[in-house]
């Protein structure tokens, strides 16, 4: 495992495709998304080399639904009896996962029934589970964070800002694969429009309150982060007329 931060790790035992995070606070520790199926063991025992116990960790926090962010949350929810948080409306899907669906786009609509038959295959399969706490946009949790609704790629994916230690997990509102800020992939964002507003405001309203994020898909952005978000928010709203970036 890898510390980006004081306290932030990113448990990179379960490969680097989709990243899962540990959080050291005072009462414990925080996973902030957990993985694909069969991804518990190596995120627990990352936690046991750190000194923690399974008990030790006090909420499972998800990001947004997918299998890559939710796959291995039942068995650590089991493994630890840690509270499972997400957003209010992000619950249908933690209940529902069969309700997720490609953007309805032309290329959506074709691989479709091919996402649908998928799902079928053991591996691929993500079991309904009903979280224990529900939150909304500017929620503040105990562990530090900042909950922000950033909709668009799931109706209820969600971010989360650490003001005092200063940085973002930014979840798959922004993805940073092959080292380029963009925003989440067209092909698994319904909602394009609202994922754009949703990195509009993680940029104009909290972008002076973080110098680092890290991704659910990429490497951690450090440094130069306002010159990327407006390079990004430039772009993504340039083809707007009449909005301002
Ligand atoms: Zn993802």
């Amino acid at each position: 495992m890898r510390e980006i931060l004081p306290g932030l790790w990113d448990i990179d035992e379960i490969g680097s495709m989709v990243h899962c995070y540990l959080w050291q606070w005072q009462e414990g520790i925080t996973l902030i998304d957990m993985g694909m199926p069969g991804n518990a063991e190596k995120i627990l025992a990352a936690a046991t080399q750190l000194g923690y116990e399974p008990q030790d960790v006090k909420r499972l926090i998800v990001t947004h639904a997918d299998i890559d962010h939710v796959g291995s949350l039942k068995a650590l929810k089991r493994a630890t009896g840690a509270p499972i948080a997400c957003h209010t409306v992000e619950r249908t899907l933690l209940a529902h996962p069969e309700r997720r669906t490609p953007a309805r786009t032309p290329l959506g609509m074709v691989i479709t029934p091919l996402f649908a038959l998928a799902r079928l295959a053991p591996a691929l399969r993500v079991e309904p589970i009903l979280p224990d706490e529900l939150y909304v946009d500017g929620d503040k949790l105990p562990e530090g964070f900042t909950l922000i609704h950033t909709p668009g790629h799931t109706p209820g994916h969600i971010s989360l800002l650490h003001a005092e230690k200063r940085f973002l997990i930014a979840g798959d509102a922004l993805h940073r694969r092959g080292g380029v800020l963009a925003a989440p992939p067209s092909l698994f964002t319904p909602d394009m429009e609202n994922a754009h507003r949703s990195i509009w405001k993680l940029w104009k309203k909290y972008g002076e309150e973080y110098n680092t994020i890290v991704f659910g898909h990429g490497e951690p952005l450090q440094g130069n982060i306002a010159a990327e978000m407006k390079r990004l928010v430039d772009q993504l709203f340039a083809a707007e007329p009449g909005r301002k970036a």
